[in-house]
């Protein structure tokens, strides 16, 4: 029998649950093998960074799998042509579940292929602490308000849902591994990922960083961006460099002991609000073509392409905003607050479907999480399960005072405004022409006039939700 491991977004070989399986189930007369698909269709819709990222994953994986004298054979296609290449009868095939509803649906597929081969795929929960089809409201409804699926997690949890998956490749033989030739010739140029890098190494440098320091300030410090004060782990989460598990138990060390509880709890709300984000995706699989709310469906969004490539280029005049988008455009990942701010701006204030943005972010973040990205998005656009109400819109002038008060975060991203005192910062187009020459910047040549007019903006888009509401 061949026994073939296929990594997916698990890409460790420590805590892995699938894994675990796979090696306790080699029999001495397996033959076995270690696979990823880069599936170019997909790869379509993955930025430059997040691309080189995920490589940089693949050559840690492979150098500590070839540490233990195996190999991995990194195939280029589509699965299902893969395996159609791969399989022969009598086969199993181990995996993690992934819980989109696309891939469920090429799951099934290649479960199908695979029984039809006289094989099998076996899968496996690893990539929450709950599977989304595990945890319901008492009616067996699932959740859609945030508060009570975070109770009930914790009434849940219990130190087995935490435990760390033990792996002995001691029990496996190198030399029973099956050989194929390498689809893919594996080179990976180095790039500048502003300060991330892929693989185990660096996903475990960056928790135990963030745990011995950031964690124990995490709730005073978060939402300010210049204090980049966040623990970055998000690619980290989402290719598996670091289990859910590990980040979770790390916390929880953390807390105990520890005299700043309410920081670290917050954390450990934030890794839920994944999980809610994931059971969402799983139960309402219509979230993926539209509002969670159907009724949004209907909402008559405007469509600008000039006001849309603006925003996507951080040009629209207000600087909290932009610099939001170059921090997206030249880093590949964005902090929260201001992931929130300029989805809040490109729905409410430009009016611009929230799909758009939603495609966009997908396009170049580094950590594109399907569930979390769309979870954010129906959030900001107010069209999502405990979404901000449609009348809550963020004032971007509010926001920049509140968050960036003295502008520096602005300043890292919109060099054009690094003159430019607190005072001003926030709205620069308040200057007088004698300010513009003294802090070296002319508001309509050097940096835009805002392209919208805020409270004009925000009216617009309330009555548009209104007659939704039949208001
Ligand atoms: C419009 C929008 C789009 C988003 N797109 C993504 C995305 O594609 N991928 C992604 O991982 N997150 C996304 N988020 C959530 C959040 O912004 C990022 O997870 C966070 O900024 C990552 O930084 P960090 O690792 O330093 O997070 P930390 O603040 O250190 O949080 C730890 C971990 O908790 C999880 N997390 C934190 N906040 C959230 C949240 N609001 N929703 C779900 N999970 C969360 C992430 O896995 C994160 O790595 C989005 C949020 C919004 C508003």
């Amino acid at each position: 029998m061949v026994k073939i491991f296929w990594f997916r977004k698990d890409l460790r070989l420590d805590d892995n649950r699938a894994l675990s399986e796979f090696i306790k189930g080699i029999k001495s007369d397996d033959k076995f093998l270690f696979i990823y698909i880069k599936n170019n269709n997909s790869f379509r819709f993955f930025g430059e960074k997040r691309i080189q990222f995920l490589n940089e994953c693949l050559l840690d994986l492979k150098n500590k799998l070839n540490e233990k004298g195996f190999n991995l054979h990194i195939f280029n296609g589509n699965s299902l042509s893969v395996f159609n290449q791969i399989i022969d009868a009598d086969s199993i095939v181990y995996a993690n579940k992934q819980y989109e509803p696309y891939c469920i649906e090429r799951d099934s597929k290649i479960s199908d292929f695979l029984i039809s081969k006289s094989s099998e795929l076996k899968l496996y929960a690893d990539s929450t602490v709950f599977e989304p089809n595990k945890m319901f409201k008492a009616d067996g409804t699932p959740y859609t308000i945030f508060t009570p699926f975070k109770n009930k997690f914790f009434t849940l949890l219990n130190d087995t849902l935490l435990r760390e998956s033990k792996l002995n490749f001691k029990n496996i033989n190198p030399l029973a591994e099956q050989k194929f030739k390498e689809a893919l010739n594996f080179e990976i140029k180095s790039a500048d990922l502003s300060g991330f890098s892929g693989g185990r190494t660096s996903a475990l440098k960056s928790l135990s960083a963030f745990c011995r320091k950031g964690i124990e300030e995490y709730n005073s410090q978060r939402d300010y961006p210049s204090a980049d004060s966040t623990s970055k782990l998000s690619p980290h989460i989402h290719f598996g460099t670091v289990s859910v598990r590990e980040c979770f138990s790390a916390a929880f060390k953390k807390l105990n002991g520890s005299g700043k509880k309410s920081e670290i709890l917050t954390w450990i709300n934030e890794l839920i609000w994944r999980e809610f984000y994931y059971h969402i995706t799983f139960n309402f699989p219509h979230v993926i073509n539209g509002s969670f709310k159907k009724v949004y469906d209907k909402l008559n969004w405007t469509d600008n392409d000039a006001l849309f490539n603006k925003w996507c280029e951080g040009k629209t005049g207000f600087p909290i905003v932009d610099a939001g988008m170059r921090q997206l455009n030249t880093e590949g990942w964005m902090h929260n607050r201001l992931r929130m701010i300029t989805a809040m701006f490109l729905t409410k204030d430009l009016f611009i479907n929230w799909k758009k943005g939603e495609k966009y972010f997908a396009g170049n973040l580094i950590d594109l999480d399907f569930a979390s990205n769309n979870g954010g998005w129906q959030w900001s656009a107010s069209t999502g399960c405990d979404a901000q109400p449609y009348f809550r819109i963020f004032n971007p002038y509010l926001q920049s005072e509140k968050f960036d008060k003295y502008g520096d975060y602005i300043r890292k991203y919109v060099p054009e405004l690094k003159d430019v005192p607190p005072k001003y910062i926030h709205k620069p187009d308040e200057m007088t022409a004698d300010l513009q020459k003294k802090y070296s910047v002319i508001i309509g040549k050097d940096y835009p006039y805002p392209i919208v007019e805020h409270k004009t903006a925000k009216e617009f888009s309330l009555s548009k939700f209104k007659l939704i509401h039949g208001k």
